[in-house]
């Protein structure tokens, strides 16, 4: 929804509805923890009744543990937290599968898979951060999409369940690189609401891949 205009916030969910997405992915910033500050729980919760895709929403706030609840109440179906916000990330992960939605880890493009190394075996989603978040459009950053060919071959090697979302200046160029190195979910928005015919967009990404 970053790549959206918020002025239209309800028209751009029924556009990737529409377009045949299997998520929509909403940026939370505080501020604190990323300097621009975006929508909290309430805008969630207002959009909710207006589309059926799973709600994606990635935390970039300081101590998400304050927010697992009120989040989970708006409708969020997977809740992301990044690493580096909070000290306590596995009871944060634990309190977000409690309110009943799927836990994200997100990692930063400058904090190592070695980070997050103990919650593998309990995360669902882990997010890697192609470029340093904060704000949309940003250029993407190869060395970080290389974490995403670690985790999947961890996860190969311990039977982990987690799938591998990557986020920040994905578009045509390079989402088939990223698949082939291992990534699930791509997250997109300015690549995705550039595109006039948005359904055929991803339909070609989709047949591409
Ligand atoms: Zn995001």
């Amino acid at each position: 929804m970053l790549g959206g205009d918020f002025s239209r916030a309800r028209e751009d969910l029924e556009a990737v509805s529409a377009a045949g997405a299997d998520y929509v992915h909403f940026d939370v910033m505080d501020g604190s923890f990323v300097p621009e500050i975006t929508f909290g729980a309430k805008f969630i919760e207002d959009l909710r009744p207006w589309s059926d895709l799973v709600f994606d929403v990635h935390l970039m706030v300081e101590k998400p543990e304050r927010h697992i609840a009120r989040f989970a109440s708006a409708g969020a179906g997977i809740i992301t937290v990044h690493a580096e916000a909070t000290s306590h990330l596995w009871r944060v992960i634990t309190m977000i599968k409690e309110s009943g939605a799927d836990a994200g880890v997100a990692i930063n493009p400058g904090t190592p898979v070695s980070f997050i190394e103990p919650v593998l075996s309990i995360a669902d989603y882990i997010l890697v951060m192609t470029v340093n978040p904060g704000w949309g459009g940003q250029r993407f950053i190869p060395q970080a999409a290389e974490k995403i060919e670690e985790l999947d071959s961890r996860r190969r090697e311990s039977g982990y369940g987690y799938l591998i979302e990557a986020d920040g200046g994905i578009g045509r160029k390079n989402i088939g690189e990223l698949y082939s190195m291992g990534m699930d979910l791509a997250v997109m928005g300015s690549a995705f609401f550039g595109e006039d015919d948005k359904a055929s967009f991803l339909r070609s990404i989709e047949e591409s891949l």
